[in-house]
């Protein structure tokens, strides 16, 4: 099978692009792996002309929101995403209209029609430098992840209204206690991948100094960087456990534990090698986003892409 993919990834010009949290097969097959901004990074710059990206579906949207003219599939449609699903279109229009001043920021993972209605993106990584880029007198609404809204509230000061969204994923890693963690492994170094709604509620914890003083927040680079170039050989990683076969593969003499084994994203384990072949043969699922749609949901990216 793999080789069959290979050959036809060839025959159709495609490029195939993996999120971190998907299956250790399907990364491995992959040409890029990595976060969502990333990937869709990537997909702005290939060659190539069908993408099939293995990830949640908001993210192939982004894809296609970023390279409007390239095919964009996703092995399965209902690889969905519980955070861009706390906010629909319709409840946001109805937010705004009772704020008609305020400023929209809304984190990546949301949906197309979402980022159509909003004034900026932000990713985990921005969200702060992002707000403090709006005047402090502008009314700012924050969707649709509470935990990085409350984030940010803490690290600018400043008063957000803030959507009650989650991502079902932070919940079990919300609920550990990362300095029992810290006390099994003392002499790992915690990791936090703030990327991907799961592990916000971590970074809230951090910025609260709440257990886990000793913390690293990074980016996926910033993290794979510090696994590779610390001096410590252990390490307890607070996200979504997909990303610890890359950790793993890049670090043989090093040990990673996932902070909660139950962190697992059942949307992004719903592409296997299977569901890829089939994608590459019969071209399905075209993720599309409506023309319209496209030019007001990449304003907000653009904006993102200008300050940080
Ligand atoms: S981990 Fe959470 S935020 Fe990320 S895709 Fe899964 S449901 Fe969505």
């Amino acid at each position: 099978m793999i080789e069959e993919i290979n050959e036809l990834k060839k025959q159709k010009n495609a490029v195939i692009l993996a999120h971190n949290y998907q299956i250790p097969d399907v990364q491995d097959i992959a040409d890029y792996v990595g976060d969502s901004l990333g990937l869709s990074q990537q997909a702005a710059e290939t060659d190539a002309d069908t993408i099939i990206f293995c990830g949640v579906h908001f993210m192939a949207e982004t894809a296609s929101i970023i390279s409007p003219h390239k095919t964009v599939l996703i092995p399965d449609l209902d690889a969905g995403c519980s955070l861009a699903d706390s906010i629909t279109a319709d409840q946001l229009r109805a937010w705004k209209a009772e704020n008609p001043e305020a400023v929209v920021v809304s984190y990546i993972n949301t949906t197309a029609a979402i980022k159509a209605e909003s004034d900026y993106c932000c990713t985990s990584s921005n969200a702060v430098q992002i707000v403090e880029s709006i005047p402090e007198d502008k009314q700012v609404l924050f969707l649709p992840d509470k935990f990085l809204g409350t984030y940010v509230e803490m690290i600018t000061g400043r008063d957000l209204n803030i959507w009650d969204g989650a991502c079902h994923v932070h919940e079990k890693i919300g609920e550990l206690n990362l300095g029992e963690k810290q006390k099994e492994y003392p002499d790992a170094e915690v990791l936090i991948h703030p990327e991907c709604g799961c592990s916000t509620s971590c970074m809230m914890k951090s910025a609260m100094y709440f257990d886990c003083e000793e913390a690293h927040i990074h980016s996926t680079s910033g993290m794979l960087n510090q696994a590779r170039e610390s001096e410590a050989e252990e390490f307890v990683v607070a996200t979504e456990t997909g990303i610890l076969h890359r950790m793993r593969k890049e670090n043989p003499g090093k040990k990673f534990y996932p902070a909660n084994e139950e962190s697992v994203c059942e949307y992004m384990k719903m592409i296997t090698l299977e569901k890829l072949h089939d994608s590459l043969k019969n071209n399905r699922f075209e993720v599309k986003v409506p023309e319209d749609m496209v030019e007001k949901a990449r304003l907000p990216i653009e904006r993102m892409l200008s300050i940080a």
